[in-house]
């Protein structure tokens, strides 16, 4: 029996009897830590101020037979444009539920602390939370071992020289054109990027946190890289991840395109 003390990010809050939750929260000594949380929701269905979804804060928890119970928690960071903007709480909630798929079976993984401090952050306060997102799934996978594989054709390993590159989703990397390779491919899983896409996610692979989430594209290549994204982390993960759509569905029909 006894009692932690520890900062972390609120990943995940899942109601649980009538007054209760279980939250996930992402810490850095302890990975995540799974833990109820007694007599926090209200009548109404609202949490207590002191709770709420993907905040920054040190918990007190209480530990007894294996098991975690919240004890108190005082906020640090409440990242208040959640509270207002739809898009950016949605955009967050995609990614926590990417990176629950992982943490579930690696609790301990250590460089998720750092990877959501950065990622959440861009995604809460800077421009186009949308492509940041895109942006960190994307570097996500990569750091689970899942990189798209970008720097010469898959099979033959020759440079490819072309404005447009053919990736094959069902190889994971891009081939080049000759028949003995292309033959490796299924059409089905071809997304066409161009040069600066090949680059960017180049770029994204191999910045730190501090820096990737500040590349920019394009805006005429944007949508290239957003779909490239999706269909990548689907595949890798074995997974359609459905929360992204609504709002790529609302920015097409303010921009004047129905479908
Ligand atoms: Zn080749």
């Amino acid at each position: 029996m006894s009692y932690i003390t520890t900062k972390g990010f609120l990943l995940r809050i899942v109601p649980y009897r009538d007054n209760d939750v279980i939250l996930d929260i992402l810490t850095s000594e302890y990975g995540l830590i799974t833990c109820s949380a007694r007599n926090i929701r209200r009548k109404n269905g609202s949490l207590q101020q002191n709770i709420s979804p993907f905040i920054f804060a040190e918990f007190e928890l209480f530990y007894y037979r294996d098991r975690y119970q919240l004890n108190s928690s005082e906020i640090i960071e409440h990242f208040s444009p959640l509270a207002e903007d739809i898009q950016r709480l949605t955009c967050l909630s995609h990614l926590s539920e990417l990176v629950m798929d992982i943490l579930r079976y690696q609790p301990k993984a250590t460089k998720i602390y750092a990877f959501w401090a950065y990622a959440s952050y861009s995604i809460v306060y800077q421009e186009d939370p949308i492509f940041k997102t895109y942006l960190a799934q994307l570097k996500f996978v990569t750091d689970q071992g899942f990189s798209p594989w970008i720097e010469n054709c898959l099979i033959c390993h020759d440079l490819i020289q072309t404005e447009i590159f053919h990736f094959y989703l069902n190889k994971g990397g891009i081939l080049c054109d000759k028949p003995s390779c292309r033959k490796h491919g299924v059409d089905s899983s071809i997304v066409l990027l161009h040069q600066a896409n090949i680059s960017a996610i180049f770029y994204l692979i191999n910045l730190p946190y501090e820096k990737c989430f500040n590349i920019k594209i394009e805006l005429e290549l944007r949508d290239e890289f957003i779909l490239f994204s999706k269909r990548y982390v689907n595949t890798v993960m074995e997974k359609e991840y459905k929360k992204l759509d609504i709002l790529t569905t609302m920015e097409k029909f303010e921009k004047g395109i129905y479908e």
